[in-house]
């Protein structure tokens, strides 16, 4: 079964009586909007929002919430900001940072905007909200009261759970200086049932402005530190179900420490858990403020979406996803994808097939009709030669006249094999068809030249090429010779691609122009090395 499928099993039959009263399962997920989101926090966009939509798609009322979380302090400031112009801000909410294009209503909000944007495009439907709001509206002064007055109770739960130590006059709170605006930088000192005392000063990365007073610590004028406040969030919004990336998820570890507040000082039973492993982008782990080349917007720009959700969704959550867009794992996703379709397509059941069908959202449901799909590497070979029609090739390699989505399906793999090739592709699958001899070619041996010699001799022997046809010749006539496959295959590309390896030579010599084939062939053969 797949995994998702049976994750909604066993949450139906922890939730099954409130399932049955009709009122909705609460699934959340949320970000911190501290910067450009890298594409690994699209995993918890994923794996909340499928679950959420097969309950739905159950009948199952539930409820899809995303937090983007604006009143976390800005603790760094992202490589690509102006350092100098942002320093003056650490310590402060990130909803009281002007915005990097002075357009957008605050910092966090610029750059939740750009996540908002592609959530949306890969299909997913949260409801959105601002942890700002939700302070500023009141509705955790209940909790923040509560925590202030169980103060040692919080204490002893940090050092009994995650063995931390916070010295005795510790308070689970921060106050957002009255004077400066910061929160980093301010220290309770003590609660009265409604004022707290607090210091604001200077921390090794930011400077406080020494400030001593008191005030309330409600309505949007403290925070509670993120342990307490993620226990706050799982009773205050009423949280059913809500997974943590792996880094939280630790014995003792921060959602351990979030349980155990909800439950002995909020008395609210934490939400139903699903702990995920990391998103690697070539071998790293997420990290937010690294910025080119893994941000969720440049993914949803090189994979189209419903290939976007099947990377995020294919991997159970306790296994590490490694993504190389440089590599090999753009071509192997579509890959993929295709053996997918094969089972959805001749109605086989299983996880191939289901899998399938949830990778494509609403929007994207004319996608679940059959239609032949051509390989994505060898499209991403044919859109770089440019005598090429590649409409027609596909069709050549269907057999049969090809159908509306059909076409639609080749303009999608040729659009996002350019875009991947611009940006990341490796060498192995760029290559130029040199319009001459190129000069490597002077370094072929005499039985490498006398191996493209019987390969004219084939080629002239057919009236037409076909790929499989002349995959199946080139084998036969490199084992009459006994040349070794490096050596041949070597010959074959320094004489078309002037560099030693290409696409799969049978099939890529089928596509070009015959007659430029056997004029190459013949140059390259008769070739004599320099002496
Ligand atoms: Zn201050």
């Amino acid at each position: 079964m797949f995994w998702a499928d049976s994750t909604v099993q066993d949450i139906e039959k922890r939730f099954s009586e409130k399932a049955a009263s009709g009122a909705p399962i609460v699934v959340r997920d949320e970000k911190t909007a501290s910067g450009r989101v890298h594409v690994g926090s699209l995993r918890g966009v994923a794996i909340h929002g499928i679950i959420a939509e097969i309950l739905a798609g159950k009948g199952i009322a539930a409820k899809y919430l995303f937090e983007i979380n604006d009143f976390d302090p800005m603790d760094g400031i992202p490589a690509y900001l102006d350092q100098e112009k942002y320093a003056p801000y650490l310590g402060k909410p990130l909803c009281d940072i002007p915005s990097p294009d002075g357009a957008a209503a605050n910092f966090a909000e610029y750059y939740a905007q750009e996540f908002i944007g592609v959530i949306k495009e890969i299909g997913f439907d949260p409801e959105f909200y601002r942890s700002s709001e939700v302070y500023r509206s009141g509705r955790y002064n209940g909790c923040i009261k509560a925590a202030l007055e169980s103060a040692g109770a919080i204490r002893e739960i940090y050092k009994r759970v995650s063995g931390s130590v916070r010295d005795d006059s510790w308070l689970p709170v921060q106050m957002i200086c009255e004077k400066c605006g910061k929160v980093s930088t301010t220290k309770a000192l003590s609660f009265d049932g409604s004022m707290v005392a607090y210091v604001c000063s200077d921390l090794e990365w930011t400077k406080g402005c020494g400030y001593k007073g008191a005030g309330s610590p409600f309505d949007g004028h403290a925070k509670l530190p993120w342990k307490v406040e993620w226990a706050a969030k799982f009773k205050v919004i009423g949280v059913d179900v809500e997974g943590a990336g792996k880094d939280h998820s630790t014995k003792g570890g921060s959602r351990d420490v979030a349980e155990a507040i909800a439950r002995e000082v909020f008395a609210t039973e934490p939400p139903f858990n699903i702990p995920y492993e990391f998103f690697h982008v070539n071998g790293r782990k997420m990290s937010s403020s690294k910025g080119a080349g893994s941000s969720s917007r440049e993914m949803a720009d090189l994979l189209p979406p419903q290939i976007l959700r099947l990377l995020l969704l294919q991997k159970v959550p306790q296994r590490v996803i490694d993504f190389v867009p440089d590599g090999d794992t753009v071509p192997i996703l579509y890959d993929g994808y295709d053996k997918l379709a094969k089972s959805y397509f001749a109605h086989a059941p299983g996880d191939d097939s289901r899998v399938f069908s949830l990778v494509h959202f609403p929007a994207i449901a004319s996608l679940l009709a059959e239609r032949f799909l051509p390989r994505f590497s060898e499209v991403a070979y044919l859109v770089q030669m440019p005598h090429i029609d590649v409409v027609a090739e596909v069709e050549k390699q269907k057999g049969s006249a090809l159908t509306e989505g059909d076409k639609a399906e080749i303009a999608l793999r040729r659009s996002y094999a350019k875009r991947w090739l611009d940006a990341y592709a490796p060498e192995d699958y760029k290559f130029d068809i040199q319009a001459a001899l190129p000069a490597q070619a002077a370094s072929l041996s005499a039985i490498q030249k006398e191996a493209l010699g019987k390969v004219l001799g084939y080629v002239r022997s057919q009236s037409a090429l076909d790929g499989q046809g002349l995959h199946t010749a080139l084998h036969d006539i490199r084992k009459s010779m006994g040349i070794e496959p490096k050596d041949y295959f070597e010959a074959i590309y320094l004489s078309f691609l002037g560099k030693p390896s290409g696409p799969k030579a049978g099939w890529f010599l089928s596509v070009l122009d015959k007659a430029f084939v056997e004029q190459r062939l013949s140059e390259a053969s008769a070739i004599a090395r320099p002496s």
